[in-house]
């Protein structure tokens, strides 16, 4: 499945149950583009890779399964920060438990020349800084 506003082909993976309610679509696996850092429903029967490509965002993307579909989930729904306050900052704890250092990733992120995203990744890591 591609894009609907790069064109490119996104990278799918299954969101956990506790998830589903905060992603967009009734169906239990998304697919964030690798460029615009977008958040889109796949649908069923659309065919997928069996081990999520999350390699394909970023080089500084996790690719541990843990680390990387709470961080892809985390990047997704950053655009509304407002309306999933409690399931991002709960993401932010998956992502650190798991590891990671969620900021960090976002760091790199903002400066991979790769990504092209409307989102403002810095200003969005300063508001994340309050919700640790
Ligand atoms: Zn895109």
């Amino acid at each position: 499945m591609h894009c609907p506003d790069c064109g490119v082909s996104i990278v799918a993976f299954d969101v956990p149950a506790e998830f589903v309610d905060c992603v967009p679509g009734d169906t239990s696996m998304v697919g964030l583009c690798p460029d615009c850092l977008g958040l889109f429903p796949i649908t069923a029967g659309t065919e997928v890779p069996d081990t999520p490509e999350f390699e394909r965002i970023s080089d500084s993307f996790p690719t541990e399964a843990d680390r990387a579909v709470a961080m892809a989930l985390l990047v997704g729904l950053l655009e509304n920060l407002a309306l999933y306050r409690s399931e991002i900052s709960l993401l932010l704890e998956r992502v650190e438990r798991a590891g990671a250092d969620p900021l960090l990733v976002l760091d790199r992120l903002a400066t991979d020349p790769g990504i092209e995203t409307d989102l403002d990744l810095r200003g969005r890591r300063r508001q994340l800084e309050q919700l640790l």
